[in-house]
């Protein structure tokens, strides 16, 4: 475009990627008045046919979609889906000790540990489990420190988090809201609503209510304090998100349980976001099957609107990738073009587009823009690994007659009356905990599955309909320390799939280590009765793995993770308002903007700095 006369733009706004940042900005912009065409390479998962891998003939959808349970199967949606296959380790040898490890897949090389990503209308909120857990006020402070943004504390944010959620899992707190008098700072009439799906029928049959009694007897007696724990577990009861618990980090600790992103019981996310505003804002168009491939910029590095390719599954991620190239065309908008294809996706189309390290543009013959080394760089996600145990019974009570499929009585009972083991996303018990080297807030999440899971790779959802007497705890690290995460061009094709690489363990690899071993003793703590009276067996990492050394050569091998984020930072890349280095009206809101990567559940914040950015954008062009 350089040198040459503006094309007639279509629009204000193009907004690129409709996941939990793009379709939060996009909305909120549109609401406001602004023209916004939001771009979305996928199609629209209630819309979409498509099964499971093993059944591609089959359709699941939109029931994959709908059911809270079904995010396994919804991760694994052939119509949805973008498979990832990620490195944990340059050095082939520890890479390939990951049982995980798929050096091949349908004939063609895989090389990686499979990351599940959505393709589709809602991005990860398409198939994410629904956890709604508030982050750190550390996260916020951090980034008001390092911009000295003060538009960025913690009680500002906290205002942007209530103007976003709906709450309903409060009752009394909401209608005690309704008079003014809101101590939890919940949000009651916002658009994303929020729940909490406890089954107590499932959870009072003998089997199950055994086992979380003893579990949390044992999680009471291990961790002290049990009168203060009580107090504070009384002032939330049990709400991880109350501001009150949020505001004292020593007060986050001990037995809560997770607020889900549905409504009614069903999922809702950034799909139903911008199809409720579009149908009540003409100016709000949603444009899918579009595979941005270029930001397009003017002689004085003005971005004016992209280039993309239309067509159905373009990207390389997709199973059975479109052969055909797509439709080469272009949109112009008069104001911004904002960037939110997620984590992996933000920063290989900042590269296409000139944007990123000097060498890596150059090798691919890609013209550089500006030369921004920070682009893909500082990579973050979580460590998380499985505790397995085998109960000693054929299947858990709950679970008699259930198939994971429309139609068994579980799942009528979920189409009925929206209640039952179908509501929930699995996660039957969950403990906060600090581990012994944190300072700050707590940085251990420890998850009750009531299923067989160790991590992502093919097939891995057919396990749940498979393994139903087993009871894995697991064990989330959050506040990882390890920063040398990156994600590079393997060409300069935009259908393709750019190569990832977390290097784990590379930075404060040591404390990590630790914080995860301490975890997996203390859950194995909690199920010490239970193994005791033969109740269950443990599979993984199994009795044997007791040392220090043998742990933690097992973290290594296994830990996965799923919260990508911090790979277009601000600082390196970006300005405290999203802007990016170099560029005029250019913008990333997305997971990939967070210079740390925040709390424990990364979803609330990226919705957060959705609504952020649509305040920042609106005020910055209201002058
Ligand atoms: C299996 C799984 C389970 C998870 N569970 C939870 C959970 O329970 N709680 C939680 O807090 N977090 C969870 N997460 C993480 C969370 O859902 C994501 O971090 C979050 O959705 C990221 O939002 P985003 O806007 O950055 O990007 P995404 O959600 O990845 O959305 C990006 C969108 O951009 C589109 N796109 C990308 N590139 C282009 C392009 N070039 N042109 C056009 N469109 C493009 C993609 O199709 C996608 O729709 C989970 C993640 C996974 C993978």
């Amino acid at each position: 475009m350089d040198g040459e006369t503006l094309p007639q733009p279509d629009c204000e706004y193009i907004v690129v990627g409709s996941g939990p940042g793009g379709g939060t900005v996009a909305a909120r912009l549109a609401e406001a008045g602004g023209s916004v065409i939001l771009l979305e390479a996928g199609g629209d998962p209630r819309e979409l046919q498509g099964g499971d891998p093993l059944k591609p003939e089959t359709n699941r959808l939109p029931l994959d979609y709908d059911v809270p349970a079904f995010h396994a199967f919804a991760s694994e949606n052939e119509a949805i889906k973008w498979d990832f296959f990620v490195r944990h380790y340059s050095d082939e040898s520890q890479q390939k000790l990951d049982w995980k490890y798929v050096r091949e897949i349908d004939g063609g090389q895989a090389g990686g540990v499979l990351y599940p990503r959505a393709g589709t209308l809602g991005g990860c909120s398409a198939h994410n489990a629904q956890i709604f857990v508030y982050p750190d006020n550390a996260d916020w402070q951090r980034i008001a420190d390092i911009t000295g943004d003060a538009s960025w504390a913690p009680d500002h944010m906290r205002v942007l988090f209530e103007h976003l959620e709906n709450c309903h899992h409060r009752p009394l707190r909401r209608w005690i809201g309704k008079l003014g008098l809101n101590p939890t700072q919940h949000g009651w009439a916002g658009w994303l609503h929020t729940e909490k799906a406890i089954p107590i029928a499932a959870v009072l049959k003998r089997d199950l209510f055994r086992t979380l009694r003893d579990c949390v007897e044992k999680e009471l007696a291990s961790s002290g304090h049990v009168v203060k724990r009580l107090g504070w577990f009384l002032e939330s009861w049990g709400d991880p998100n109350d501001y009150r618990i949020v505001q004292d980090e020593q007060a986050r600790v001990g037995v809560r349980y997770l607020p889900l992103t549905t409504r009614k019981h069903a999922r809702m996310g950034s799909r139903e976001r911008v199809l409720e505003a579009a149908s009540k804002h003409a100016n709000l168009k949603i444009q899918l099957h579009t595979l941005v491939s270029n930001v397009l910029f003017d002689a004085g590095n003005r971005a004016i609107g992209v280039e993309y390719l239309r067509g159905e599954r373009l990207y390389r991620a997709s199973p059975r990738a479109n052969e055909e190239p797509g439709e080469l065309r272009r949109l112009y908008a008069s104001k911004e073009v904002i960037l939110a294809g997620g984590a992996f996706n933000t920063p290989q189309l900042l590269m296409l587009s000139g944007i990123g390290p000097r060498e890596e543009l150059e090798r691919y013959g890609i013209h550089v823009r500006v030369h921004l080394p920070g682009v893909g760089k500082n990579l973050q996600d979580r460590y998380e690994i499985a505790v397995v145990n085998r109960m000693n019974v054929p299947r858990w009570e709950v679970y008699e007659d259930v198939q994971f499929v429309p139609g068994d009585p579980q799942f009528r009972e979920w189409q009925a009356f929206r209640s039952g083991i179908y509501a929930t996303n699995g996660s039957v018990l969950s403990v906060f905990k600090r581990s012994p080297l944190s300072q700050g807030p707590p940085d251990l999440i420890c998850m009750a599955l009531l299923t067989k899971f160790q991590g992502y790779y093919p097939n891995y959802s057919q396990s749940l309909a498979k393994d139903l007497n087993y009871l894995t705890w697991v064990v989330l690290k959050a506040h990882t320390r390890n920063c040398a995460g990156e994600i590079t061009l393997r060409s300069p094709d935009a259908r393709d799939v750019p190569y990832v690489n977390f290097h784990y363990f590379a930075e404060g690899g040591d404390e990590d280590l630790k914080a995860v071993i301490d975890g997996i003793r203390f859950v194995r703590k909690l199920t010490s009765k239970l193994k005791e009276s033969r109740a269950m067996v443990e599979e993984c990492p199994g009795e044997e793995k007791q040392s220090d050394e043998d742990l933690a050569s097992f973290v290594r091998r296994n830990a996965w993770g799923h919260h990508a984020s911090c790979s277009c930072a601000i600082g390196p890349v970006l300005q405290s308002d999203f802007r990016v280095h170099g560029t005029q009206n250019l913008r990333v809101v997305d997971a990939s903007v967070f210079p740390r990567i925040p709390g424990s559940f990364i979803a609330s914040a990226v919705y957060m700095i959705g609504e952020k950015a649509g305040q920042v954008i609106l005020n910055a062009w209201r002058g």
